[in-house]
């Protein structure tokens, strides 16, 4: 059966040329007209040190870090490691990406053609309904450290190009070509947790910078004595790190 001509995979495999990095993934063009595929700090390991999978495996293979938690946000910088995959053609690099990084050859393509159309947080959130109406109502002073605490490089690779108010939207600089085109599902509940943190403790812009410090060291001490929380989106523990730079940024400005 052959390849089925998907513009945006072919135009990616173009650019795999003989090698490529996808988010952590490091695709190496073979001789037979295939590719491989294994994590990037792999990139040098012998192959025989590595486990085979299937493209098709890859999908849960994904779906949970090296210590066995779930991966909320397949673009956060913990793939598991120490596998090797073979994509024979172009429906298989299809299979792999889609199941490592979902939608991210799409929407690099799109805006590789210039017709994707990042959209603003502003715009995005006023078309909330239910539970994620509230994240419409974040200040620029909240919503701004917001999405730079939840898209920091060491919790997601995807460049952020949705814009949120005057700050800058992120390039590969920092950053993978795996775009962002608008707030994901995490971004959203972390809003809607800042929202919430934000009524609760009344008017921080109003509080002295010695009531900020205060507050964040006794954030700080939380954190250090619960350590790292055991799930990615449990916003609520106080050693989330999401959560602690958000924190740091409100509270130290
Ligand atoms: S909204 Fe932020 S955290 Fe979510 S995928 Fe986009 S860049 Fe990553």
């Amino acid at each position: 059966m052959s390849d089925f001509e998907n513009p945006a995979i072919a135009a990616l495999a173009k650019r795999i040329d003989p090698q490529l990095t996808w988010g952590q993934v490091h695709i190496q063009r073979v001789d037979d007209g295939g590719f491989e595929f294994r994590h990037v700090d792999d990139a040098e390991a012998e192959t025989g040190a590595l486990g085979q999978v299937q493209p098709d495996d890859l999908r849960a293979l994904a779906e949970t870090d090296a210590l066995g938690q779930f991966r909320p946000l397949k673009a956060a910088p913990n793939l598991r490691r120490g596998w090797l995959c073979q994509a024979g053609g172009l429906t298989e690099l299809e299979t792999a990406l889609r199941n490592l990084y979902p939608g991210s050859v799409a929407d690099w393509y799109a805006l590789e053609l210039g017709q994707a159309q990042p959209t603003s947080y502003r715009k995005f959130t006023e078309r909330q309904t239910g539970m994620y109406r509230i994240t419409a109502k974040l200040t620029s002073s909240q919503a701004k450290p917001a999405a730079e605490a939840c898209c920091h490089a060491l919790s997601c690779l995807k460049q952020r190009r949705w814009s949120m108010d005057d700050l800058p939207v992120e390039d590969t600089t920092h950053k993978s070509v795996l775009p962002c085109l608008e707030p994901c599902a995490l971004m959203l509940e972390f809003a809607r947790g800042v929202f919430r943190f934000e009524q609760h403790n009344g008017a921080i812009d109003e509080m002295t910078p010695e009531d900020q410090r205060n507050l964040l060291m006794a954030a700080e001490l939380a954190a250090e004595q619960a350590g790292p929380p055991n799930r990615e989106a449990d916003f609520a523990a106080p050693g989330n790190p999401r959560w602690m730079r958000y924190l740091r940024l409100r509270l130290s400005s």
